[in-house]
């Protein structure tokens, strides 16, 4: 059976990487939903606008296409057909990404972009919304958590893969921030997804993760 599984959590709980593991396993395509949000973003900071709730920034991102490319099973985020992967990991997005994220004319844009390739299951996808809102009757809704200091390790490391140093209470201060957004914003908030499944990951390895989540997706018809 071809499944849709959603993998929702906070900021660097290891999400996506568990999640592209699990497409790989399952022979599944793996959307990251933040990828798209973060090319909006982008955007709108090439724009020149900072602000996420100024009427500027929902002019800057009309005329703009975002879209997910699939090249040899990894996932790539296009925005007007140019691949931005790599550009939308710079900490001026991802501090912009979140308060942008909660303009609900951002979240209709993407809504759309997201389901269609969950068409035919098949689908392993990671966010904050994605098994309340984008699949509420997904196969397998997964709630990955973690301690927040060791979600600050994790992320702090992959900053420095990218070259970017950063002290661990200034990352560990920014996903909490980021997460407090997240949470509290009205329009489809980080939650416990209805029906979900949690997994605590705060010292389990990615390999851990994958290994239980394909273990529940099998059990479930994978
Ligand atoms: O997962 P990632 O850290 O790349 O997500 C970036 C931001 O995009 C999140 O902090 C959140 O504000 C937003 N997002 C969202 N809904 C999703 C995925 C991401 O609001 N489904």
């Amino acid at each position: 059976m071809n499944l849709i599984i959603t993998i929702d959590g906070p900021a660097g709980a290891g999400k996506t990487t568990t999640a592209r593991g699990v497409a790989r396993e399952l022979e599944y395509r793996y959307l990251d939903t933040g990828a798209l949000y973060r090319a909006l973003a982008l955007a709108v900071l090439r724009a020149g606008v900072t602000d996420a709730f100024s009427p500027e920034a929902l002019k800057a991102i009309e005329g703009h296409n975002v879209a997910p490319r699939w090249k040899d099973d990894d996932m790539q985020v296009l925005l007007d057909g140019v691949d931005v992967s790599g550009e939308i990991r710079s900490p001026e997005v991802t501090a912009l990404v979140s308060p942008l994220s909660a303009v609900p004319e951002v979240r209709d844009v993407l809504l759309e972009i997201q389901r269609e390739p969950g068409q035919d299951g098949a689908l392993v996808l990671d966010g904050r919304d994605t098994g309340s809102v984008v699949f509420p009757d997904a196969d397998l809704k997964i709630y990955l958590n973690a301690d927040s200091r060791e979600r600050a390790g994790r992320r702090r490391l992959e900053l420095r893969r990218a070259g970017i140093e950063k002290g661990l209470d200034d990352v560990l201060q920014e996903i909490e921030e980021r997460d407090r957004r997240d949470s509290s914003r009205p329009l489809a908030p980080l939650t416990f997804p209805d029906g979900g499944v949690e997994i605590d990951t705060t010292g389990l390895t990615i390999e851990e993760q994958i290994t239980r989540i394909v273990a529940l997706a099998r059990s479930r018809g994978a």
